[in-house]
């Protein structure tokens, strides 16, 4: 498509990722955001890119499409870093999966060896292998499996270096402007904001996470089942000579360090709408859940809590897409995995918008799945 013209509303890590590789592509790009860019979802999240950790038994469609996004990962985060001129801090130490005790043994070898079967790159490790890669787990631990393709990434820093090399390459980023609705004019979309005059293009890419059916104008059949999934979130300072180098996961929390030092700990996930409280109970849940595999982080200084809303879609796979009308791009839903599928989700839709074809790699994650059936 010659002379193209996006904008994509919501500026998440979903839609800076694929203004970003629609600008780098010379193509004409406006981010409309209603807040500051990066500031929800996208920015609490624990940038874990975990295919063979995070994704369960029935998912395989939704595994494959990890791992292909985790195979792309470098070379994106390479480009991202180079147009930039920021680094990610993308890690690639992998994931251990931890059992601490006899019960959380049995059901990790059961998803073991379903992951085996399905030839996942994991590796069952004993008690003394474990704390042999991280002594400061629990004595206690049973055993874990290791997740060696999984890493992390510090989606703060993507966030900012994807601000960065879209206003770089010369695509247009408006912030506290929120979308009111979409209205269809001749070949044309315009996006009607809040206090301003409305921005027309030949596509409109819905990328407003949780918030992303209530863009007005958007018909029926195209409004994205999509809720926000409440998650409360923690921020620690290892201090020396506490360390962990792995991205540790339990059945109730997860551990993510970062090289500068922060250790993220998370997450609960609360079916609570819109209401961002943090809470007493949210908060021990996951203090508990990582206390259970490394008692030592009691020590160490809290730095902050946050919460951010996943945009959770009906059947939990991301929506991804041309719309009915192909005037409208959908790219939403992606739940748990936004930070690990924002790679393969720019690509992709980048090419397709840019071609006006479908994705081959979305075809079951289309929008249109959901087209036949009530919302
Ligand atoms: C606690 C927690 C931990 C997580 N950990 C991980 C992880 O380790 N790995 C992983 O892969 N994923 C993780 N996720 C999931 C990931 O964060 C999300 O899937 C991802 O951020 C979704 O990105 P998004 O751009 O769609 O949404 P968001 O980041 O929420 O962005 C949507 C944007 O749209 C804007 N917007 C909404 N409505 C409008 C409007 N009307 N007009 C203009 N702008 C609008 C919003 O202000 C927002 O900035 C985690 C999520 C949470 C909450």
């Amino acid at each position: 498509m010659k002379n193209l013209s996006t904008v994509v509303i919501g500026g998440g890590i979903i839609g800076l990722s694929i203004a970003w590789r629609l600008v780098r592509e010379g193509h004409q790009v406006t981010v409309v955001e209603k807040g500051k860019v990066g500031a929800e979802a996208s920015r609490v999240a624990a940038g874990m890119l975990a295919a063979s950790a995070e994704v369960g038994f029935e998912e395989l469609e939704l595994y494959h499409l990890c791992r292909e996004s985790l195979r792309i990962w470098p070379e994106f985060a390479r480009e991202l870093e180079s147009d930039s001129g920021i680094q990610v801090d993308y890690r690639s130490n992998g994931t251990l999966i931890v059992a601490h005790d006899a019960d959380a043994a049995t059901a990790l070898k059961r998803g073991f060896d379903f992951q085996k079967e399905n030839h996942y790159p994991v590796e069952w490790l004993s008690r003394e292998e474990t704390l042999d890669l991280e002594p400061f787990l629990s004595p206690r631990i049973v055993a874990s499996v290791f997740a060696s393709e999984d890493h992390a990434v510090d989606n703060r820093l993507v966030l900012k270096g994807l601000q960065r090399a879209i206003s770089n390459l010369g695509g247009q980023i408006i912030e506290e402007a929120e979308v009111l609705g979409i209205v269809f004019s001749g070949d044309m979309v315009d996006v009607q904001i809040e206090g301003r005059p409305p921005v027309t293009a030949n596509v409109a890419v819905i990328a407003a996470g949780a918030w992303s059916r209530q863009i007005a104008g958007i018909p029926t059949p195209d409004v994205p089942p999509v809720r926000p999934v409440k998650g409360q979130i923690l921020e620690l300072k290892m201090d020396r000579p506490f360390e962990l180098n792995h991205v540790v996961r339990g059945r109730k929390a997860y551990l993510v360090p970062r090289s500068d030092g922060r250790l993220i700990v998370g997450a609960t996930s609360e079916e609570m709408g819109f209401d961002k409280r943090m809470t007493a109970g949210g908060v021990f849940s996951v203090l508990e859940g990582a206390w259970e595999m490394v008692p030592g982080i009691l020590d160490l200084e809290l730095l902050g809590i946050d919460v951010g809303l996943r945009p959770g879609s009906r059947d939990h796979q991301p929506i991804v897409g041309y719309c009915m009308d192909r005037r409208l791009y959908m790219a939403t839903g992606h739940y748990r995995h936004g930070v690990i599928l924002s790679a393969v989700t720019a690509l992709e839709s980048a090419k397709s918008i840019l071609s006006g074809k479908d994705s081959p790699v979305f075809g079951q994650f289309s929008p249109k799945r959901f087209a036949r059936h009530e919302i």
